[in-house]
């Protein structure tokens, strides 16, 4: 039996392996799938982390992480967890997709979000063929050539300003003429030379061959079309919640969400059933950053310890 056990390795569930851990609860499994760090190791750049002064990339920030995590107990499986359900002890059981399971007393869901889909013709077709949601990792790929950036959030405008250093020029396609990104940020992009900003324009249809991508053609709103040649699709429009772990056999979900998928929380990360908690960019209002992320992760924890030495002790 698990004191605590943790789903997904980003900073929200890496912090709350360290405080847990670190507050004496015993048998505390962080399961993530992957390589912990979460999706922030996709970034090229964060300077909005305290403390850390200077340019850092994601995967830089992260790495001591999860050593610090292990050297409290942390017990790291890299492994897919498929469902969470509560059972007749009330305590809960943890599914995996290797087909084993796991009982704790508590859990901390910490699944984060993944990249959306825009929506236009081709790009299932070419994604990770031309078609990326990771600049850090393929934009390499397009040095001293031109790529295409679709997204009007931080991240577009960030990944943008990381592509142009790469690549001899960026079309950033935005469907309004207004971004939702820092000032800065804004600033930034419209003082690089080598970002052509294409406004009020949605991606209609990513084209190419066996090879990949060979083009996209974007709409704008008095509908004209316009073709641009280029062998990659950055595209930046936001993220879904990884919520499937809390959905149940009947199709319901453990515990309360909203109408975003988004988990309901009240101020100390307390889902809507005992002993559950959600952290992180999963949980409802979260303003999905790093910093605000960990100390989910440490709330919880807090919250978790005081959770599980009641239930044991009374
Ligand atoms: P995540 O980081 O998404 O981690 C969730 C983890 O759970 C993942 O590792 C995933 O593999 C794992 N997981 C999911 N489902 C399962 C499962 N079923 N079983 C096991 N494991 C699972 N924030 C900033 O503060 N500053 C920035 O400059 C900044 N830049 C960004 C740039 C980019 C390109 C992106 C994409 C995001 C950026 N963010 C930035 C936002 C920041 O990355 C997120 O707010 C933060 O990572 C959220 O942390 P999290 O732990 O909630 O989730
Ligand atoms: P976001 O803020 O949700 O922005 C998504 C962008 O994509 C919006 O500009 C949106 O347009 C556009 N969009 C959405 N669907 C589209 C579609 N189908 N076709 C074309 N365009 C579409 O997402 P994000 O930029 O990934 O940021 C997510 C969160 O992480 C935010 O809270 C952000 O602040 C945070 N973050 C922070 C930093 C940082 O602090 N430095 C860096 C990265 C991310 P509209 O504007 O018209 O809606």
């Amino acid at each position: 039996m698990l004191d605590c056990a943790i789903i997904g390795g980003g900073p929200a569930g890496l912090t709350a392996g360290l405080y847990t851990t670190r507050g004496g609860l015993q048998n505390v499994v962080m399961y993530e799938k992957g390589m912990p760090g979460g999706q922030i190791t996709l970034s090229s750049e964060i300077e909005n982390y305290p403390g850390v002064t200077g340019e850092i990339s994601g995967m830089d920030l992260m790495m001591p992480w999860p050593q610090q995590c292990q050297k409290f107990g942390l017990v790291h499986e890299m492994v897919e967890v498929s469902r969470v359900s509560k059972n007749s002890d009330e305590n809960f059981i943890i599914y995996k997709n290797d087909g084993t399971q796991e009982e704790a007393i508590s859990v901390i869901v910490a699944t984060g979000s993944t990249p959306r889909r825009a929506g236009f013709i081709g790009e299932d077709t070419y994604i990770g063929k031309g078609i990326s949601n990771c600049a850090t990792c393929d934009g390499f790929f397009y040095k001293n050539k031109e790529v295409v950036v679709v997204g009007g959030g931080d991240t577009a405008l960030e990944e943008a300003l990381y592509l142009a250093k790469i690549c001899t020029k960026v079309y950033l396609v935005h469907r309004r003429d207004t971004f939702r990104s820092a000032p800065n940020t804004i600033k930034r992009i419209r003082e690089t030379k080598n970002i052509e900003l294409v406004l009020n324009s949605v991606p209609q249809e990513a084209y190419g061959d066996a090879m990949g991508v060979n083009g996209i053609k974007l709409k704008n709103k008095a509908g004209e079309i316009r073709d641009i040649a280029v062998p990659g699709v950055f595209v930046f429009v936001g993220n879904n919640v990884n919520n499937k772990v809390l959905m149940q056999e009947d199709g319901k979900f453990l515990c309360d969400i909203n109408d975003k998928a988004e988990v309901i929380v009240d101020i100390s990360m307390n889902t809507s059933v005992a002993g559950l908690f959600a952290v992180g960019d999963m949980r409802i209002a979260a303003p999905k950053q790093v910093v605000c992320a960990a100390g989910d992760g440490a709330v919880a924890a807090l919250r978790a310890i005081a959770y599980v030495d009641h239930k044991l002790h009374g």
